[in-house]
């Protein structure tokens, strides 16, 4: 009786393949696995429900989503593709969670979507094994989306985008018949054994420790729990700076700057905020001083290294520091105000808060505001005071020209360049080359004084100009 039934129909693997910790799935291959469960090219599941690019205000409508030059990849990041995917998938499928399969969770410590994630499809070829020798579902994971992921964290291998029978390079995230775990063009599995995946790899060893450690840190911050995330913040990075200052360089921010390797100017601007710094460049200052990515998103000043060379060093700045903690900062503040809005603030922020007995830097990092009206001011009054300062050297400057030339023009020797500059250095007078204008401006006002010294005396060698000639002209 069953014989002319149509077979039952698979059903939709509506859940996750995995979605919580390092292995978790990555959205776009859960967009892949629903096309294969309801057999349907991934195309059309992407063109016809969910659509490409996300239709909000701000990206172009007319973007295919498999036109050349896309980022699919946008769609595991943290930015609005991201947002509108999970959004789309979460009303076609009902599942509450799909936000986990992408970096939204950690959108608010990490930054540059673009930049986060890698434009091509890469995996742990040990991994998709495992899974398959495990019998367990195959999908790839969210951290081999990461671009500054380039190893497995859990086999110690590269991952690859390359297939291994037909060599084809998986440029882009996703293709119109992506199936989990096969190469797009020759649909050959993936997967490989440690070691035969090793063997292949005898010509590519490189320095492979920095890959390691970032590919073990990305793995522990896509595993902490929600419970450790709600503490995570980009305010975060401020505290976590200012600790360090604190704790590597005794408070100076300038010292801080040189050990991290990043410049003083970088540095005020991320404690001001104006400026939030980059993964890459939180990750070199974790790295340099082996702290771990989690601990600095979550402010822990206790990750700083406690180096005994630097606890003697950081000793020696110790009451400053307890001057610090201790200070009645509103009766700063009213200071720094009245310097700031009087008229005659002319000293320069250090020197401000020399006066004050305070670090600059910490100072700084307190009121920033106040710190930028003083520094204006203090920039502005220097400026004045050097155009003033240049004007009355000019003044002076001319005024000794004009006597010498005179004195030269009277005695009868032209006033060349040559002759006033010896003439200057003979009366102990500095002069650069930016004066030689003022020799020449010298001249022309001596020459409109005295007309009665006529040009061709000037023009002519000292030895000419005899008395005769002198008198010729008088
Ligand atoms: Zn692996
Ligand atoms: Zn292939």
């Amino acid at each position: 009786m069953n014989g002319h039934l149509s077979p039952e129909r698979t059903a939709f693997h509506l859940k996750p393949a995995r979605c919580a910790g390092s292995a978790r799935q990555k959205l776009t291959d859960y967009v892949v696995q629903i096309a294969k469960d309801s057999l349907l090219p991934f195309d059309v599941v992407v063109m016809e429900m969910v659509q490409w690019p996300a239709c909000i205000d701000g990206l172009d409508a007319t973007r295919r989503p498999f036109a050349s030059g896309q980022h699919l990849a946008l769609a595991n990041a943290h930015g609005e593709t991201a947002k509108y995917w999970v959004q789309r998938l979460t009303d076609l499928t009902g599942q509450t969670d799909l936000e986990a399969l992408t970096l939204l969770p950690f959108a608010g410590v990490l930054r540059d979507p673009f930049g986060l994630v890698g434009h091509g499809r890469r995996w742990c070829p040990v991994c998709l094994q495992d899974d398959l020798l495990a019998g367990a579902e195959i999908y790839e994971r969210l951290i081999w989306s990461i671009r500054l992921v380039e190893r497995c964290p859990i086999h110690d291998v590269p991952l690859t985008s390359e297939c291994p029978n037909c060599q084809y390079r998986h440029c882009n995230e996703t293709c119109r018949r992506s199936i989990s775990g096969h190469c797009a063009r020759c649909h050959y599995w993936l997967g490989a054994s440690l070691s035969c995946y090793r063997r292949s790899l005898h010509c590519r060893r490189r320095n492979s420790s920095r890959q390691k450690w970032l590919a073990n840190e990305f793995a522990s911050l896509l595993d902490v729990p929600d419970t450790t995330l709600i503490k995570m913040s980009q305010e975060n990075a401020v505290l976590m700076l200012e600790s360090g200052i604190d704790r590597l360089a005794g408070g100076s921010a300038k010292r801080f700057a040189s050990e991290c390797g990043k410049s003083p100017s970088s540095l005020s601007e991320w404690r001001a905020g104006l400026v939030i710094p980059s993964i890459q460049t939180i990750l070199d200052i974790c790295e340099k001083f082996q702290i771990r990515l989690v601990d600095w998103l979550c402010a822990n000043s206790d990750a700083w290294p406690v180096d005994p060379e630097r606890r003697k060093h950081t000793h020696g700045y110790s009451p400053r520091r307890t001057a610090y903690l201790e200070r009645d900062w509103s009766s700063i503040e009213r200071k720094l105000r009245t310097v700031a809005d009087s008229d005659r603030c002319t000293l320069s922020w250090k020197q401000t808060a020399e006066n004050l007995g305070i670090d600059p830097s910490q100072l700084h990092a307190k009121f920033p505001e106040l710190a930028g009206k003083i520094s204006r001011k203090a920039r502005e009054h220097r400026t004045r005071d050097s155009v003033n300062r240049r004007e009355a050297r000019r003044t002076v400057l001319l005024g000794k020209l004009k006597q010498i030339v005179r004195k030269m023009l009277v005695a009868g020797i032209d006033p060349t360049r040559r002759h006033v500059e010896a003439e200057l250095t003979k009366h102990g007078i500095e002069y650069r080359w930016a004066d030689y204008p003022l020799i020449a401006q010298a001249r022309h006002e001596v020459d409109r004084a005295i007309p009665y010294i006529s040009a061709p005396s000037r023009y002519s060698s000292s030895q000419r100009s005899s008395p005769g000639h002198m008198e010729t002209k008088g």
